[in-house]
Formats: structure tokens, C-alpha cells, sequence
């Protein structure tokens, strides 16, 4: 059983500057985020800016993930392969990134509209980011990874959505994925407690329908059980008394996203 690992402030500030290029690339991929284009050519993009960054992507080899971002639509969850499909008016897309830069590993993940979509989706895209702010607000000392799940869990539940099980949000640092487990389900007072030096990336999946998922014979592919669509947003975030410091920003898409409205 691996250990939590603590991280020193200056191991924090080198895991900013990794989810920093990665909230930079995402940025990148928003400006091309539109109908027309192939999901395989947002994966080309994000290599090309992470690599003349300086960074390494993260996710391309990672036990074997042939592809540098995570690229899931409409009723794919998560870790689906970027390729021949076309952005289409109405889809929305689960872009996934990380990068590992100077020895650390960054993650975070966004969900994008494709032109105009349902009204259902618009709903399902704005609870989940809520899901996220609610689950960030509770990295903080004293609180236990059970009350971020918790936090998840009931505003999903509340509107009515499925909250994946499966898949959990993980520590970060030397590696992708570390100790704790960061489920988006969970008890009050449960869990690891959180300290200073811990990072963690938070990351609700969202279902519109049934919060079941199926695995697909690709070896990574998850996607809905009833077809119905399903969103991801994700930070890296360190762990500090009061207010937590989120490593990642979406502000970088969200410019470009003002700009094209
Ligand atoms: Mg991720
Ligand atoms: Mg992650």
C-alpha cells in the first residue's frame, strides 16, 4: 500500500507550473473547439503546445494511452480516444490533459458546448462545474477526503443526476496518480484527512441519466450505461488552511470562450 506523499512548497510551485501549461494548453484547444473539426486534431494541437512548452504529455504511453489528451463526447465519461469523430453543433466534449513538467505532474479536465446545445446539456455542464467549486472548497485543513466527495455528491444528486462511482480523483505530484483515492461520493468526517503538502486533483464525472457506466473492449473508453450524456471538470488543487490554492485555472479557455459569445 503507497503512502500519501507530503510535498514541500517548492515541489507545489513546480506542480503549479505543470497544471499551469496544462490549464495553457486547454486554453489552446478552446480556440479550435468548434464544428468541423476532428477530435484527433485537438490531441495534435495540445502535443505540438505541450511539447514546445517544454512539457511532456502526460497521458500519451500512460500504460499504454496512445494519445496525449482524454477526448470524450456527448455520452463518453472519461479516457476516450481522440480521432476521425467531427465536432458537431449540439455535442459536448469532455477534453482531458495532463502534462509533466520538471519532474511533476499537472491534471485538469473540461467539458465544452459545441455551438448551440440542449438546454438538458447547458444544465448538466453548469451543475458539474458547481460540483467542482463545491468539491475545491472543501480542500482545505481539517477537512477529510469524505466531505469533497459528499460535497459532489449531494448537489449532483440533487438535480436528479448520476454521480460515476468508478472513476475518483486521485493525489498528484512525482506521479499521475497517488494516494488518496478522491471519490466524488462519500461520508462526512470519512476518509484521509487532508493536510498541508498534499495535492490532490478533484475531478466530479456527471451523468444526465443513471450514474452507471460501461467499459468498452478498447481497453479505455467509459461511457454512459443509458446513453445519455455525461461531463468532466477537473483541478489540481494543494491542500491549505482555509482556502484552498487551485493549482489550475480555467481562465485561460474561459477568455476565449468570452471572446467567440
Ligand atoms: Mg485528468
Ligand atoms: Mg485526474
Amino acid at each position: 500500500m503507497s503512502k500519501i506523499i507530503y510535498k514541500t512548497a517548492e515541489e507545489i510551485e513546480l506542480i503549479r507550473q505543470s497544471a499551469q501549461l496544462v490549464s495553457k494548453t486547454l486554453g489552446e484547444v478552446a480556440k479550435i473547439v468548434k464544428p468541423g473539426v476532428k477530435t484527433i486534431e485537438l490531441d495534435r494541437l495540445a502535443e505540438t503546445f505541450i511539447r514546445d512548452n517544454g512539457g511532456v504529455p502526460a497521458f500519451l504511453n500512460f500504460h499504454g494511452f496512445p494519445y496525449s489528451l482524454c477526448i470524450s463526447p456527448n455520452d463518453q465519461v472519461v479516457h476516450g480516444f481522440p480521432g476521425e469523430h467531427v465536432l458537431t453543433e449540439g455535442d459536448l466534449i469532455s477534453v482531458d490533459c495532463g502534462v509533466v513538467l520538471n519532474g511533476f505532474y499537472g491534471d485538469s479536465a473540461y467539458t465544452f458546448a459545441i455551438g448551440e446545445v440542449s438546454d438538458e446539456v447547458k444544465s448538466l455542464m453548469r451543475v458539474t462545474q458547481e460540483c467542482l467549486v463545491k468539491g475545491v472548497e472543501k480542500a482545505v485543513v481539517g477537512m477529510r477526503v469524505g466531505d469533497i466527495g459528499f460535497a459532489v455528491q449531494q448537489h449532483a444528486e440533487a438535480h436528479g443526476y448520476g454521480v460515476v462511482k468508478e472513476l475518483v480523483g486521485h493525489g498528484v505530484g512525482a506521479k499521475l496518480h497517488e494516494k488518496p483515492e478522491v471519490p466524488n461520493y462519500g461520508k462526512r468526517g470519512s476518509g484521509a484527512k487532508l493536510e498541508e503538502g498534499m495535492v490532490i486533483a478533484i475531478e466530479p464525472m456527471i451523468n444526465a441519466g443513471k450514474a452507471g457506466v460501461k467499459f468498452w473492449k478498447d481497453g479505455w473508453t467509459v461511457s454512459t450505461v443509458d446513453g445519455k450524456a455525461s461531463a468532466h471538470y477537473e483541478h489540481t488543487v494543494a491542500v491549505r488552511k482555509g482556502v484552498p490554492d487551485v493549482l489550475s485555472t480555467f481562465s485561460y479557455i474561459e477568455e476565449v470562450l468570452a471572446k467567440n459569445n
